[in-house]
């Protein structure tokens, strides 16, 4: 119906819609408004899960953590689950502890011990039977704090290398390259 050349167009238009969503998400989560970016993480998080399934747990991890900074804490545990889960089911069980393992950090600090409880044991559920060998450390760049595309934070210690100087953006795939 609408020819190769619409079709094309038709997914440049999705692809900036979703970037530009993404930096509304972003932009909530500074400016302090939680609720409104918990909401616009998790609606982006279901969106991803068809198409861009390698971006969804982490859009589902900060719906999560905008819903506790707002307050609530009920739906972020479920969307933090939901996150962990998805990394698991995709065999991207470091990435699982290491995300993990700050959503229980900052529960414990925000006095929410149940809720950190059930993270863990979530965690614990998951774990593999021998522990997975450790990556042999390589020198990165430093990459810049923010992404460019989406403006999404940046975790050095936390991000996945495309190779020695290229990261991938957790939230919008673009890669982020360091000076
Ligand atoms: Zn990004």
């Amino acid at each position: 119906m609408f020819g190769r050349r619409g079709q094309r167009l038709l997914r440049r238009i999705g692809r900036r819609g979703a970037a530009s969503a993404l930096q509304d998400a972003n932009q909530m989560m500074m400016d302090g408004d939680y609720a409104g970016a918990a909401d616009a993480f998790k609606q982006l998080a279901q969106g991803a899960e068809n198409p861009f399934p390698r971006r969804a747990p982490f859009l589902y991890m900060e719906a999560g953590r905008a819903a506790i900074l707002s307050g609530d804490s009920k739906s972020g545990v479920v969307s933090l689950k939901r996150g962990l889960t998805l990394l698991a089911s995709q065999g991207r069980l470091h990435r699982m502890q290491v995300l993990g393992q700050r959503a229980v950090d900052e529960l414990t600090a925000r006095g929410l011990n149940v809720e950190a409880q059930g993270i863990a044991q979530l965690m614990g559920a998951s774990l593999p039977k021998e522990p997975p060998t450790q990556p042999v450390p390589v020198k990165h760049p430093i990459l810049p704090a923010h992404c460019p595309s989406c403006g999404g934070t940046v975790r050095p210690d936390e991000i996945e290398w495309i190779d020695n100087v290229t990261a991938e953006c957790d939230y919008c795939g673009s890669p982020l390259r360091g000076k």
